[in-house]
């Protein structure tokens, strides 16, 4: 048996989606991406989203859209994805990194609190594998500080945390289609906001800076009315980060699919937590709240981390580890912070697989796996 961590769930429809856009012979820019941008919006509830190619993309444009002063600082988690810290880079700011909470491994309040100086501008929560952040203290503490905040929703799509959709309780909500997300477009991306100056700004640097997309620009040439319908004007640096229709096509139909995406791997999560909760060298609870929850990662904890991820391999079992705290990379040296939390748990912490289509029997068998591990911990 050979059991992958993530797999992308796609058939038919995608198949069906992608036709119409070979059909149309019209691959790039165009009305499947601005259809997506459109129902994208709806289903997370902001006036305005903007399709790019990557998550990273999106956090990019959220950061630089504001112009803030080189050098100035950016408040991230230890433990995430290492775009996250990578685009404060890019926009010439500092990263801070921020301990997380040991319970639920985002980042903590308190220690968020601490870290703020005055040059802190803006403040990315990662809702680390579907995991909220407390959304609810972060956002009216930073608007007093006058902070940004950018929601890196990579991990999530479409969960609820306290009534309100993750990706909207920040200035900027940013998600993922890279291939192991929530959903996927093969790679994709999508940054949402209620903020019409900040949209059309996001929209124009996600294309070369531009003021004119070019599916507007296609349709004017053809327009008999249109006037110099090839003239565009920059007035500020962009980036060639828009998505594509053949990867809005996909993720029309994956979107159509997130409430079973979301559902399976919650049932996948339940079916874990109940055949291991008599566990006794490996903790498999922690804290999922499974009802209205957009989850991508199953986290277990054990102090014989690297024996059991071994041992699983043994079993044809793939497994990871999300994340190593970025301030133990090397890139990331210089920016020494205070992290004790994260350098405890990050040793104990593997992802066992979760994808919509991860079969019972398959659950079962990690089960009974993880439980033989248990049974002979001493052993290893
Ligand atoms: C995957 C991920 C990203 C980057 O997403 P891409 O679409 O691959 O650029 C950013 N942040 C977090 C937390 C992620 O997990």
């Amino acid at each position: 048996m050979k059991i992958r961590l993530f797999k992308p769930s796609i058939g038919k429809e995608e198949i069906f989606e992608i036709k119409k856009v070979f059909k149309d012979s019209w691959l790039g820019y165009g009305h499947k991406v601005k259809l997506f941008e459109k129902k994208w919006s709806n289903f997370i509830g902001t006036k305005y989203s903007v399709g790019v190619n990557s998550c990273t993309a999106a956090l990019h444009i959220s950061l630089a859209v504001n112009n803030f002063k080189k050098n100035k600082k950016v408040l991230v988690p230890a433990i995430t994805f290492s775009a996250t810290a990578a685009v404060v880079l890019y926009c010439g700011l500092t990263p801070v990194f921020v301990d997380i909470n040991k319970d639920t491994l985002v980042m903590d309040f308190n220690d968020l609190k601490k870290k703020y100086t005055k040059d802190c501008v803006a403040v990315i929560p990662v809702h680390l594998g579907g995991r909220p952040c407390e959304m609810e203290k972060i956002v009216p503490w930073a608007k007093k500080k006058r902070m940004v905040v950018i929601e890196d929703c990579a991990e999530t799509a479409g969960g609820i945390y306290k009534g309100k959709k993750l990706g909207t309780w920040g200035d900027y909500g940013c998600f993922s289609f890279e291939e192991k997300k929530i959903m996927s477009t093969g790679d994709g991306g999508m940054v949402s906001t209620n903020n019409r100056e900040k949209y059309l700004k996001l929209k124009s640097i996600s294309f070369h800076g531009w003021n004119k997309d070019p599916w507007e620009r296609h349709k004017s040439s053809l327009n008999k009315k249109s006037k110099m319908h090839w003239a565009y004007f920059i007035d500020k640096i962009g980036y060639k980060y828009n998505m594509n229709d053949l990867a809005a096509s996909i993720g029309l139909a994956q979107l159509k699919k997130i409430k079973f995406l979301n559902d399976s791997r919650n049932r996948i999560i339940k079916k874990y937590i109940d055949g291991t909760k008599n566990l006794k060298n490996i903790d498999t609870k922690f804290n999922f709240r499974l009802t209205n929850a957009s989850y991508w990662l199953f986290i277990i904890k054990c102090s014989k981390r690297d024996k059991l991820i071994k041992y699983l391999k043994q079993n044809g079992i793939s497994s990871a580890v999300h994340f190593k705290p970025l301030p133990l990379q090397p890139l990331y040296k210089n920016y020494k912070s205070k992290i004790t939390n994260a350098k405890k748990e990050w040793v104990k912490i593997i992802s066992l697989p979760l994808f919509p289509d991860l079969k019972i029997s398959e659950v079962n068998f990690i089960i009974k796996i993880l439980k033989k591990f248990d049974k002979n911990f001493n052993k290893y």
